[in-house]
């Protein structure tokens, strides 16, 4: 297999382009196809920290990135509305307070609060701490302590990552080719992709086809025909209006998520301007009136005019068949809630990278590539549904329906786990860790009944020691931090 076809230049395509020229490109030859006639989704400009690695695995630099993606940093999302009309927590990246032994940290401030001290969760979130004073700095960990740093993504503009990419994988020998694929051909005998011929009549003939053609998913639904599944019973919203507006100062070090009356509005602040957006359910609200909710949220004049994006939420049966593989909205789409697909581009990509069918492809290869890409989405939707289901807002039909709709048999697990003695289960490496699980179970009001029992193995001055400890180091290394605009100025500003 040497011959690699990526059909789309979104972020997907570019991604993909980027990493298998860095990582193979030594044994392949790559070329890419888009269309600026058809253009992109132009959306998506929040991230996890694991981009971090994916950028580290292509040679990005961090600042010279965020210059040429006007980006920010991340250290969480704050969300405002989810369990009640007013109610405000971020789930914040990185750890919160500190394990002792195998106690996880959270079973002691769950104590804490049974002895009836004070307790707030987030004041022992670094991350949190630093987000809602507006402060940043890459920190691996607090000095003199053994206490962990920040953890930190990205937003950027997402227009502007695709050409970053571009241009690193043009000059890593990715031959792009500009037109509007108009038809494709397979083997006769086998079903596996040959060419793709575009509306001029050029054919670009591969071994390997990457489908990374958006929502249209040109080659593994329309051509191999492979099924999408619906996960609108439990993710009702399926469209968005987005807008971009001024940036009003201070530039927050995180994305917010504010619900209304049938599903949530995002803001992410990048150095030029903040994109916005109101992800709804069209069964539930107009799309007028959806547009008017969100121009009546917005923190600065627009500059861009309302466009509308509909959307499925939901994945293919598998991303992988015959000679195609599909990457980004091609292989399915989870609302942005908690910016996870551009997450699901760069792990599918590692995931063929690691294991290319150099030799050709073989079924366990197959088999087990779709067996972890598919784990791997679903433990994500899990995570998503958590946030619309544990709501108690009971104001609209939509919050209505969420929080008494079915759920996942693994979720209701997860959460009937919690609400017993705090505990949390993280299955099979899937993404979210239990601390990303802590933060939206406690910001929703799931309330444990008591605590693990290791968490008795101090005595009750000890306990209130080591709290007390905690914040101490953790509000004086805020203090010490520069803010966020500061450390942009000086480090990443784009000229
Ligand atoms: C409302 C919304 C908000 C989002 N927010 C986030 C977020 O904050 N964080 C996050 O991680 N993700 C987010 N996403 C998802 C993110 O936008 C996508 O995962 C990402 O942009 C990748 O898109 P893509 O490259 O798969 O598709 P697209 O951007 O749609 O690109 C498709 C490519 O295929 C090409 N193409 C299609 N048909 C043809 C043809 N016939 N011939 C030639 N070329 C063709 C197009 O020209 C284009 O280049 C969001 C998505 C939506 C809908």
């Amino acid at each position: 297999m040497k011959k690699v076809v990526i059909a789309g230049g979104g972020t997907a395509g570019w991604m993909a382009a980027a990493f298998l020229a860095t990582r193979l490109g030594r044994n392949l030859e790559i070329t890419l196809i888009e269309s600026e006639q058809i253009g992109t989704v132009g959306v998506g400009e929040a991230t996890i920290p694991p981009i971090q690695l994916f950028n580290k695995a292509v040679g990005i630099k961090e600042n010279d990135f965020l210059k040429h993606t006007k980006g920010t940093f991340k250290l969480g999302i704050q969300f405002q509305n989810w369990g009640r009309v007013g109610d405000s927590y971020m789930h914040a990246f990185g750890s919160t307070g500190h394990n002792l032994g195998m106690t996880p940290f959270h079973h002691y401030y769950l104590r804490a609060r049974q002895e009836g001290m004070e307790e707030n969760l987030w004041d022992y979130s670094f991350n949190d701490l630093a987000a809602n004073a507006g402060k940043f700095a890459p920190i691996d960990k607090i000095e003199g302590s053994p206490l962990a740093g920040l953890v930190h993504a990205y937003h950027f503009d997402a227009g502007l990552y695709a050409r970053y990419l571009r241009t690193l994988a043009e000059g890593r020998g990715v031959r792009r080719v500009e037109g509007k694929i108009a038809s494709v051909a397979q083997d006769n005998e086998t079903g596996f992709l040959r060419s793709l011929t575009l509306e001029d009549g050029t054919t670009i003939e591969g071994d390997f086809f990457v489908d990374c053609t958006g929502f249209r998913s040109l080659l593994l639904g329309d051509k191999l025909g492979v099924d999408f599944e619906d996960f609108a019973h439990m993710l009702p919203c399926d469209r968005a209006i987005a807008v971009q507006s001024e940036n009003v100062a201070p530039l927050r070090p995180y994305t917010q998520s504010i619900a209304h009356a049938a599903g949530w509005q995002w803001r992410i602040p990048l150095q030029h301007r903040t994109g916005n957006g109101h992800v709804f359910s069209s069964a539930y609200m107009s799309e007028d009136e959806a547009t008017s909710i969100l121009l009546g949220n917005l923190e600065g004049k627009p500059v861009t005019e309302p466009r509308t994006i509909k959307f499925r939420t939901g994945r293919r049966q598998v991303f992988w068949e015959k000679n195609c593989l599909a990457v980004g909205l091609s292989s399915g789409f989870l609302e942005p809630l908690e910016s996870t697909s551009i997450h699901l581009i760069q792990s599918a990509i590692v995931r063929l990278a690691k294991m290319f069918p150099t030799r050709g492809v073989s079924e366990a290869v197959v088999r087990e590539h779709n067996r972890q890409a598919i784990a791997e989405f679903d433990y994500i939707t899990d995570f998503i549904v958590l946030h619309y289901h544990l709501n108690q807002r009971g104001d609209s039909e939509f919050w209505r329906y969420c929080a008494a709709m079915e759920v996942p048999e693994r979720l209701k697990r997860k959460i009937d786990l919690f609400k017993e003695d705090g505990f949390l289960l993280r299955e099979d490496d899937e993404l979210f860790t239990e601390g990303s699980w802590l933060h939206v179970l406690l910001g929703q009001n799931a309330v444990p009944k008591g605590y693990g029992a290791l968490a008795d193995d101090i005595s009750s001055k000890e306990l209130t020691d080591f709290m007390t400890n905690l914040r101490t180091i953790m509000n004086g290394a805020v203090k010490r931090l520069p803010t966020h605009e500061a450390y942009i100025s000086r480090f990443c500003a784009s000229s």
